[in-house]
């Protein structure tokens, strides 16, 4: 993994999705490389990995910490943050630089509320203060039951056993837990419902949007019905059914 640090002028940016107000990207890359991953056209905003494959590098942001409470300390009124929209906020490099974890901080120092989003058990190390905060929420993304489907198109994302024990720890310590069903990938659904049922306040649920991406990898694997509107309306109908109203389509 290349991993390269950059200054930033900027930490939060409008967000356009429902309920979120801001969000932050504490990296750019992500090095959990996801094969099907919406957020690879943001090398062109690199001016050092433009061009090279998604996945394969990371741009810490050393000093976002600062410019965030900088920011912070100039808004006249608070809001919600997501954590993050483009990268992952917990991927590997996160237990070194720590950014993630000091602008949770620096947002619960100024009275923000925060929406946590990840593939990483890697968030439970912050449980300690993300529990002694009055507004977050945090989501745990689960396409899969099935980890061999994660192997090959999640490569470097934890395994999604390790998801399942993180979302019980967090669920356990009283947090605000949800969980993120998408893009819906071959699986169970039965089987997954029954391994975060309880330990989730809701989900959210969308399709895998960027089929061609990943046509080849389907076909080869047998999963070419997975990649049709007939299994997103299925399977999304059936967690639905399942989850009940704590589940909603993105
Ligand atoms: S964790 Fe999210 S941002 Fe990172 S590669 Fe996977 S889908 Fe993309």
């Amino acid at each position: 993994m290349d991993v390269t640090e950059i200054d930033v002028k900027t930490a939060l940016v409008r967000s356009g999705i429902e309920g979120v107000d801001y969000v932050i990207n504490p990296y750019l890359g992500c090095g959990h490389g996801c094969r099907y991953c919406y957020a690879a056209f943001m090398t062109r905003y690199s001016h050092h990995h433009a061009g090279h494959r998604w996945g394969t590098f990371v741009e810490v942001k050393r000093n976002i910490v600062d410019v965030l409470r900088s920011e912070l300390s100039r808004k006249r009124k608070t809001g919600t943050v997501m954590m993050s929209s483009v990268c992952d906020p917990y991927q590997p490099v996160e237990r070194q630089y720590r950014l993630t974890r000091q602008c949770v901080e620096a947002l619960g120092e100024f009275g923000w509320g925060i929406d946590i989003l990840t593939r990483s058990p890697l968030v439970t190390r912050d449980m300690d203060l993300l529990s002694c905060l009055s507004s977050v929420s945090v989501g745990i993304t689960i396409s899969t039951d099935i980890d061999r489907v994660r192997k090959i198109l999640e490569p470097k994302a934890p395994s999604i056993e390790s998801r399942f024990d993180a979302m019980k720890k967090l669920h356990d310590a009283g947090l605000d837990t949800w969980a993120f069903i998408g893009p819906m990938l071959p699986m169970n659904p039965r089987n997954l419902y029954e391994a975060i049922g309880p330990y989730v306040h809701n989900v959210l649920i969308d399709s895998l949007n960027y089929r061609d991406r990943v046509r080849g990898i389907f076909l080869k694997n047998n999963w070419g019905h997975a990649l049709t509107d007939r299994y997103a309306h299925d399977t999304a109908g059936e967690l639905i059914r399942m989850f009940g109203s704590r589940a909603a389509r993105v």
